[in-house]
């Protein structure tokens, strides 16, 4: 399962219904597109989306409709990622504090405060605090399979692990060739400080459960 990627509706290469179709062919049973989105009107992507997604229905194939909640003030994530929701987002993820990009500084933690976000993106230089505060309000962390978003991936875990939070793999693909098969995302893991006997969890059953959240969310 990979809770983060993007189409051709906001920055990547191919479309929706492209980037499910690899997703399925790799053996996903989810694959969440989120493509990015500030201040404007979240309708006309998530629309779009849900349109190419009614493509799996009636199939085991889970396709996510989302956004990437991606550089806008972090005083107004809170509200955004609720309208997201109202105009039918199933997941919200947040364009976290990564070191190779200008993020608004405080995105990390509007993010994990807001109640209103499932996971974080690539939050770079993570604060204890906030990786404690990702396990209070259940907020999953993200090991990211995204050249220079991974160079933080090792605090990440780190912390994470210190404070009990939740941790997938996501690919941040954004093109078909992008997307992470499963024995990738295992040695993503293992590589990022992950533990072998941690694996099943991240893999699996925190991806699963995730699942379940975001379905009951609805
Ligand atoms: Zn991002
Ligand atoms: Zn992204």
């Amino acid at each position: 399962m990979d809770f983060h990627a993007h189409s051709f509706l906001t920055d990547g290469a191919t479309s929706p219904t492209e980037m499910w179709n690899e997703a399925e062919a790799l053996d996903h049973r989810a694959l969440a597109l989120t493509d990015h989105l500030a201040l404007e009107d979240p309708k006309p992507l998530l629309d779009r989306l849900h349109q190419e997604a009614a493509a799996w229905e009636g199939t085991e194939f889970l396709p996510l409709v989302g956004v990437e909640l991606t550089k806008l003030p972090a005083r107004r994530i809170a509200e955004t990622a609720r309208a997201c929701r109202r105009a039918g987002a199933e997941i919200v993820i947040v364009h976290g504090e990564t070191i190779v990009e200008h993020v608004p500084a405080g995105t990390n933690h509007a993010a994990i405060d807001s109640g209103e976000v499932d996971v974080l993106a690539h939050p770079g230089l993570l604060s204890p605090a906030d990786a404690a505060l990702a396990r209070a309000n259940g907020v999953v962390l993200e090991i990211s399979a995204r050249r220079g978003h991974a160079l933080c991936n090792g605090r990440v875990v780190r912390l994470a692990v210190e404070a009990g939070a939740e941790l997938v793999v996501d690919s941040d693909a954004h093109a078909v060739d992008q997307l992470v098969p499963l024995e990738q995302a295992r040695r993503i893991a293992l590589g990022a400080g992950v533990v072998e006997a941690e694996l099943e969890k991240v893999l699996f059953a925190t991806p699963e459960s995730l699942v379940r959240r975001l379905s009951r969310r609805r």
